[in-house]
């Protein structure tokens, strides 16, 4: 791309939460599930607590936000950003922009050059960090798949972690724009079982729902499954019985106003 770090910035909604608080690996490595075990040797070389000294000793005030989430105390994700490429400059790292690489040339096994757009060049090794699938505008289109397919022996196929959620029905583009924070989110299948519910930040987008609350849901469901239905709690400060008293007063008042004006001016009147 034609800058760095593009996915970075728009983390943590511009705010790039950098690590969390939970020290001990093993606590932390337990939300991943069986998976999680692949993390154990980088979180043990590089720990939560290292992350935050390093930004801090680089001039970065940290803060710990809703109770685990550490943020850059300016709450800006391009002080981030800042840190990390003063790092690679003082360690001497080329970074060429806009330089899409093509492929990954070997010989005998043996890694021998990457081809550009702007020509070829050599190395004998190669460290792919070109990111998931997740937000392609960002730069990461999964590329990088490729290259370890056709250059490892041992190669595992990539499983989404973090994906969005698209909506079939699109009513929601015309209805709600942005963010809906904190909004406890409940995934059922076909409406019946509810198989797993999150409170966190989600995103209206063009296409569906995207953010953490997201991300955590559809991380934990199997996608072959055939349509599901996303539930999201617009009220979660209220009971049933006294949204339906505070439905039926506003309708009384506005008896004008359309049912489906009256529920959105309802549902965002305190989480928005
Ligand atoms: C909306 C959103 C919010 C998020 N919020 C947070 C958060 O608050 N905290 C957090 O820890 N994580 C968050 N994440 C996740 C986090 O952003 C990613 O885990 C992280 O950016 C991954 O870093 P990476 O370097 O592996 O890949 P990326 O950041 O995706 O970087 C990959 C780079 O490789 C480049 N590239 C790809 N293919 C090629 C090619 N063929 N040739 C040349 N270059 C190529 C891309 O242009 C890009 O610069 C969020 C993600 C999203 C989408």
């Amino acid at each position: 791309m034609g800058s760095v770090g593009r996915k970075l910035l728009i983390s943590g909604k511009g705010r790039c939460n950098i690590t969390n608080t939970i020290a001990a690996t093993k606590d932390f490595v337990s939300h991943f599930g069986k998976n999680g075990r692949f993390l154990y040797q980088a979180l043990n070389s590089f720990s939560t607590s290292d992350t935050v000294a390093f930004f801090n000793k680089r001039g970065m005030a940290t803060k710990i936000d809703k109770d685990f989430k550490i943020f850059p105390t300016s709450d800006m994700a391009e002080e981030v950003l800042s840190v990390l490429t003063r790092y690679l400059k003082e360690n001497s790292v080329d970074i060429r922009q806009g330089v899409i690489i093509k492929n990954i040339n070997t010989e005998n096994n043996k890694i021998v050059s990457i081809s550009t757009a702007h020509g070829d060049i050599k190395c004998k090794a190669v460290i792919l960090a070109t990111g998931g699938k997740s937000y392609p505008k960002t730069g990461s289109t999964g590329d990088g798949y490729i290259y370890a397919k056709k250059t490892r022996s041992q190669y595992h196929p990539a499983e989404t972690r973090t994906r969005p959620c698209h909506c079939k029905r699109k009513r929601h583009k015309k209805n709600y724009k942005g963010s809906a924070p904190e909004m406890p989110s409940s995934l059922y299948i076909l409406t019946v079982k509810k198989i797993a519910e999150d409170k966190n930040d989600a995103v209206f987008t063009e296409n569906g729902l995207s953010g953490p609350a997201i991300y955590n849901l559809t991380r934990k469901i199997d996608i072959t499954a055939p349509d599901m239905e996303l539930a999201i709690d617009f009220r979660p400060d209220i009971e049933q019985h006294l949204l339906d008293k505070e439905l039926a007063e506003y309708i009384n008042d506005n008896s004008r106003k359309k049912i489906k004006k009256t529920c959105l001016k309802l549902s965002f009147s305190r989480s928005c």
